[in-house]
């Protein structure tokens, strides 16, 4: 007994710094949701996991965080099977959030509860089809390209209730609301007058669908976390602050996914 209680003292604290930055990002969310008159459980955090090792989402997943965000298919899908196990343990949550490519529909739907990046009818309904009838509906969210830049991903917003009336009853899928990644800009009022587009769009889109489950709002990330919050959002999709920089294993991961 002695020595064992010896030998578990020497081993360092790894998940330490990991802890620090957990309990800051949830401090920043408890703090923000007060500050801008939100409930406490409001706002879901969304830990964004692509390019980090399984064995730090595991050491993540057990400070008690349950949402994973994952933006490449591929690299998501393998750590999610190493990480089986522990997924059914503690119920972790995974949410796809990058770009789709159609011949990626299948494995999406097949491993993911959560994709946020639907952005066609044409993917909506691929990935309602390949769900898998014993499964639970995939929840999805319309990811809409605010500043209707044509690099990025996402239905420009006066099409939005068009996509959304659209796919509001395909099977296999339950639409859960909107999701938005601002063109980055600089200060808390400009990132605030940015992401409040996005929440009138996510209120007029809900007006029009009359779905009493379509609440989700998932905005916000490392540097906007904020003025997220301050817009509604309901769930906020953090990485930097929480695992740190990424690493040039973005690219590794793009390559896997060719
Ligand atoms: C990478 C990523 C995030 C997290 O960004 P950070 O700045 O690292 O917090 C959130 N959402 C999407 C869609 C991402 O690709």
């Amino acid at each position: 007994m002695i020595i064992r209680a010896k030998a578990r003292k020497k081993v360092p604290p790894m998940s330490s710094a990991l802890q620090d930055s957990f309990n800051h990002v949830r401090a920043q969310i408890l703090g923000c949701t007060k500050l801008y008159q939100r409930e406490s459980n409001d706002v879901a955090l969304i830990a964004v996991s692509k390019t980090v090792s399984a064995k730090r989402v595991e050491s993540l997943a057990k400070l008690g965080q349950i949402h994973f965000g994952e933006n490449y298919a591929q690299e998501g899908v393998s750590k999610k099977n190493e990480l089986a196990e522990l997924t059914n343990q503690l119920g972790l949550i995974w949410h796809f959030i990058g770009p789709i490519q159609s011949n990626k529909t299948k494995i999406i739907a097949e491993n993911f509860d959560w994709v946020h990046s639907v952005d066609r009818l044409k993917i909506a309904q691929r990935l309602g089809e390949q769900r898998g009838a014993h499964k639970s509906p995939l929840q999805v969210c319309i990811q809409v390209n605010l500043d209707d830049e044509s690099s990025k991903s996402g239905v420009i917003p006066s099409k939005a209730i068009e996509l959304a009336l659209q796919i509001r009853n395909l099977p296999g899928i339950n639409l859960r609301g909107l999701m938005a990644i601002p063109h980055p800009v600089d200060g808390l009022q400009a990132q605030i007058k940015s992401l409040k587009r996005a929440q009138e769009l996510f209120a007029q889109v809900r007006e029009e669908l009359r779905k009493h489950d379509f609440d989700t709002l998932s905005m916000g990330m490392s540097a906007d976390l904020e003025a997220a919050i301050a817009c509604g959002a309901t769930m906020v999709r953090i990485g930097t602050a929480i695992f740190g920089p990424r690493t040039t294993q973005t690219s590794t991961a793009k390559m896997l996914e060719q």
